[in-house]
């Protein structure tokens, strides 16, 4: 088994072992990619979404939120082209009967390509030592630039197929490239087709008169048929942004990557509305600032990058990718999209009404451009914990588990530990906890070997460990065990707040954007 899938199988079962994730209904055996959030899962979604709320709505004076339904009226989806083009390339194999998405067959193949890549890359690191040059070795090294024209030739021809929705030539093109079904192997494939991925669902009690619905999938609609209530309530002027944090839904041909892909998800989304020729520059600035919302995070500013679309969606004039070093390669997170006035001018088109703005400075009335931001909130979770998720050998040749999460994300924040239970330091403690608890999340813990009991709190990842012993009742000091760095402080039982609240504040991340 590669060291990639050791890893992602390590995550998996870390989340449901520790109290993250757990398959849904799993009592009846679990269903299809739907997942559930466990009472630690719960909180650090929660903990990201504020550090995604505050930093649209909090810290921008330009930016308000709202919480739209999930149902809609159903001609929105026929406006904003889903009921048209909301479509995946489906193929199956004929043989062991698996279903795929053609487009994600191509791109696994060129995600060989570029391992054979970085596999070229590292031997060459290794020979050369101190003096190589990475940028230089790619760009020169026969076999290497060989690789690369042929990985993006590939990812051109898959996106000029799919924007010209040639789907034979994308049958062709996995023919070609002698794609096989990755659990058997069998080259013999179906015709390509396109699937509509909404859920249809009824609206109304009795059958003649049920109106037909989609579960939405995706919070934006939500926004923009908003859009004038909005600006008129909110007396807002342009440019503003609207946001929305929601759960989406997705019926996705292939769901096998544990939470990155799930059929039920939730999205945090911001349109971002702007006088029409200047979407350009507002792009640039939502990579940008996005992109710095990622990087406050410290998860490794390597495990980021860039990709542009070659295939635009039909709403967009530009758009953009931020991928993340997932366990199994580098896959979407969030997607930065010039979206025009395309949604606006369409429910102007499907409803008849106006959605313009007056803009007393150009002293006209136009339909806005929209730039938006979308991040799956579950992909996020995702890229944070695998990311935390770090086994470490120590001096006595043991191995540590920590799941290194920022300590503002983390669910609990202080474990409080009597050292014995007795001799008054359980009553200490538990006297500790209840001065802490209206501060930040703190928890109680007396079972097992104090040792024993830091472990099980770095594997769900408490960034401090606060332990009473018996100079504690002496002289009101206890210590105060760093997570990460394993260090031990002797403090004041006084200066916990103070010390620990400063380093778990969401405002601690928000400083740094
Ligand atoms: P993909 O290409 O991976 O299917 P997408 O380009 O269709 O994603 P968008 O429509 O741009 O995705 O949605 C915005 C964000 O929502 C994505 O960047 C991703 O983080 C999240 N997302 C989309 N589909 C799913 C899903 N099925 N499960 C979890 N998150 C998802």
């Amino acid at each position: 088994m590669s060291t990639q899938t050791d890893q992602f199988k390590k995550v998996i079962s870390h989340a449901k072992e520790y109290g993250f994730v757990f398959p849904s209904s799993e009592i009846y055996d679990g269903l299809s990619a739907v997942y559930d959030y466990a009472q630690n899962g719960a909180a650090l979604k929660n903990n990201l979404r504020t550090y995604w709320w505050k930093s649209m709505v909090q810290l921008n004076e330009n930016i308000v939120g709202i919480d739209a339904a999930i149902f809609m009226h159903p001609t929105t989806w026929k406006a904003s082209g889903h009921v048209d083009a909301f479509n995946d390339p489906l193929i199956d194999n004929k043989t062991s009967k698996k279903r795929y998405r053609a487009d994600v067959l191509v791109e696994d193949h060129v995600a060989k390509i570029e391992a054979k890549i970085e596999k070229e890359v590292e031997k060459a690191a290794k020979r050369f030592g101190a003096d190589f040059d990475q940028a230089q070795f790619k760009s020169t090294n026969p076999r290497v630039v060989a690789y690369q024209e042929n990985a993006a030739a590939i990812l051109k021809r898959l996106g000029q197929s799919l924007e010209k929705e040639d789907l034979a030539d994308v049958k062709a093109l996995i023919e070609e490239l002698e794609i096989s079904c990755p659990e058997t192997g069998s080259r013999d494939w179906t015709e390509v087709k396109q699937f509509n991925l909404m859920f249809g669902t009824k609206l109304g009690a009795s059958a003649d008169t049920a109106m037909d619905l989609y579960l939405r999938p995706e919070t934006a609609q939500g926004i923009f048929v908003n859009f004038l209530n909005v600006q008129k309530t909110g007396r807002m002027k342009l440019p503003f942004g609207i946001a929305q944090t929601g759960k989406a839904f997705r019926n996705e041909i292939v769901a096998r990557q544990f939470i990155f892909r799930m059929r039920e998800f939730e999205q945090m989304e911001m349109q971002f509305f702007i006088p029409p020729g200047t979407q350009q520059k507002w792009y640039e600035h939502w990579k940008a600032t996005r992109l710095k919302w990622h990087l406050a995070l410290g998860l490794g500013k390597e495990n980021y990058r860039f990709h542009d679309h070659e295939k635009l969606a039909h709403y967009a004039d530009a758009a953009a990718d931020i991928e993340f070093r997932f366990p199994f390669g580098f896959k979407e997170l969030e997607g930065i999209h010039s979206r025009t006035d395309f949604d606006l001018s369409s429910h102007e088109k499907y409803t008849g009404k106006k959605l313009h703005y007056f803009d007393p400075e150009r002293n006209e009335s136009y339909v806005p451009y929209v730039v938006e931001t979308s991040i799956g909130l579950d992909r996020m979770f995702l890229a944070v914990f695998s990311n935390a998720l770090t086994e470490e050998t120590l001096e006595d040749g043991s191995v540590r588990t920590v799941l290194k999460l920022p300590p503002a994300l983390a669910p609990t924040k202080v474990a409080v530990l009597p050292l014995v239970k007795k001799d008054g330091l359980p009553e200490l403690a538990r006297s500790i906890v209840g001065d802490l608890k209206w501060s930040f999340e703190t928890t109680y813990d007396e079972k097992d070997a104090v040792g024993r009991r830091y472990r099980r709190q770095d594997a769900l990842g408490t960034p401090y460990c606060v332990t009473v012993d018996h100079q504690s009742l002496e002289d009101q000091t206890v210590t105060l065990r760093m997570r990460d760095t394993m260090l031990q402080e002797r403090i004041a039982i006084n200066d916990i707040k103070q010390i620990v609240g400063a380093e778990v504040a969401i405002e601690k991340l928000l400083r740094k954007l």
